[in-house]
C-alpha cells in the first residue's frame, strides 16, 4: 500500500489566497490594515529566520508587519514593557514573541503579558485554558497544531470515535493538538519520553500526530494500516552529499511508513507550510475582533 500525500505547501497556498482576498476586502471597505507586529529578542539564528519568512509572507498577503528587535542583554520588564505598549498599538492586531527567549527571560511572563485579543499564537494561559474546556472557545488557537487538524481534514480524517495517538506533551504542539482532537470527538492518547510500550500504542491510532523531535523515530512496524499520520518534526541530520551538508527530515521515517499509512504529510512541505499560513488567518482574526470593539 501507498499513502496518499497530504501536500501542506499546496493547501497552505490555498489559505493564504483566502487571507490575501480577506484582507482586500477589509481594506476596500476602508477597515484598517491588519498588522502584525514580530518581537525578537536576542540573535538566535533560527528564530532571526522564522521571523523573516513570517514578515515576508506577511507582506504576499497585505498583512503589514512590524519588526521589534531587542539585544540578548535585554531586561524581562524592558521585553513586557514592549509588549505592554503593543497591547496599546491599534495598528497592531497580533503579537508574536518569538521563541525561545534568551536565557534568564521568563517566556511565561511574557506570554502572560500579550493581550487576549492579539495572541495570534495562541499561547496565553487563558486561550489554552478554553481550547480544552468544554462548551469555551478560545479566541485563538496555537498556528502548529490548528495546521495539523486542516490537514487531517483535507486529507478526509473523521475524527468522532477515532483512536488517535498524539506523540509530545509541548504546550505549543503536542497539548493543544490533544485538545482539539478531543474537541473533535476523537478518543486521544498522549504519548511522551516516559510513555512504556510506545510503538504498540502508536499502532492503535487510527490518527497519528508525531512531534517529538527524533529524527525518523517512527517506524512502519508503529503505524497501523490506512492510519492519517501527521509529521510535525523538523530535524536536521548530517548528509554529506548534500550541498548544506545536511537534510531535513521528520520524526517518521517517511520512505517506510508510506507504505503502510493511508495518507501521510512529507517533511518539508507538510506541516511546516501550515504553521505560517494559520499565523496569516490569526492576524486577519486579530483585526475582526479589534473591528467589534
Ligand atoms: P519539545 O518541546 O521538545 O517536546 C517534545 C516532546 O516529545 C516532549 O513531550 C517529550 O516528552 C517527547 N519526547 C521526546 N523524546 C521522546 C521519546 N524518545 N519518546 C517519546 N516521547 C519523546 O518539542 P516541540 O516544540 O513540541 O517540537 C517537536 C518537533 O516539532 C520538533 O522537531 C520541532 O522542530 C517541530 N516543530 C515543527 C513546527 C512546524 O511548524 N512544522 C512547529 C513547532 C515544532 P517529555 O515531555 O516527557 O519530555
Amino acid at each position: 500500500m501507498t499513502a496518499a500525500l497530504i501536500d501542506g505547501k499546496l493547501i497552505a497556498a490555498r489559505l493564504r489566497e483566502e487571507v490575501a482576498r480577506g484582507v482586500k476586502a477589509r481594506v476596500d471597505s476602508g477597515k484598517p490594515i491588519p498588522g502584525l507586529a514580530a518581537v525578537l529578542v536576542g540573535e538566535n539564528s533560527a528564530s532571526q529566520t522564522y521571523v523573516r519568512s513570517k514578515r515576508k509572507a506577511c507582506a504576499e498577503v497585505g498583512i503589514e508587519s512590524f519588526g521589534f528587535e531587542l539585544p540578548a542583554t535585554a531586561s524581562q520588564l524592558e521585553v513586557e514593557e514592549l509588549v505592554m505598549r503593543l497591547n496599546a498599538d491599534s495598528r497592531v492586531h497580533g503579537i508574536l514573541v518569538q521563541l525561545p527567549l534568551p536565557e534568564g527571560l521568563d517566556d511565561e511572563r511574557v506570554l502572560n503579558a500579550v493581550g487576549l485579543e492579539k495572541d495570534v499564537d495562541g499561547f496565553h494561559p487563558v486561550n489554552i485554558g478554553r481550547l480544552g474546556m468544554k462548551g469555551r472557545a478560545p479566541l485563538f488557537v496555537p498556528c502548529t497544531p490548528a495546521g495539523c487538524m486542516v490537514l487531517l481534514e483535507e486529507a478526509g480524517a473523521k475524527f468522532e470515535g477515532a483512536d488517535a495517538v498524539v506523540l509530545g506533551r509541548s504546550n505549543i504542539v503536542g497539548l493543544p493538538a490533544a485538545l482539539l482532537l478531543i474537541g473533535r470527538s476523537a478518543t486521544v492518547t498522549v504519548c511522551h519520553s516516559r510513555t512504556r510500550n510506545l510503538p504498540e500504542v502508536c499502532r492503535q491510532a487510527d490518527i497519528l500526530i508525531a512531534a517529538v523531535g527524533r529524527p525518523e523515530m517512527v517506524k512502519r512496524d508503529w503505524v497501523k494500516p490506512g492510519a492519517f499520520v501527521i509529521d510535525v518534526g523538523i530535524n536536521r541530520v548530517e548528509d554529506p552529499g548534500s550541498k548544506s551538508g545536511y537534510r531535513l527530515v521528520g520524526d517518521v521515517a517517511f520512505d517506510e511508513v508510506k507504505e503502510v499509512a493511508g495518507a501521510i504529510t512529507p517533511v518539508p512541505g507538510g506541516v511546516g507550510p501550515m504553521t505560517i499560513a494559520m499565523l496569516l488567518k490569526n492576524t486577519l482574526h486579530g483585526a475582526e475582533l479589534a473591528d467589534a470593539r
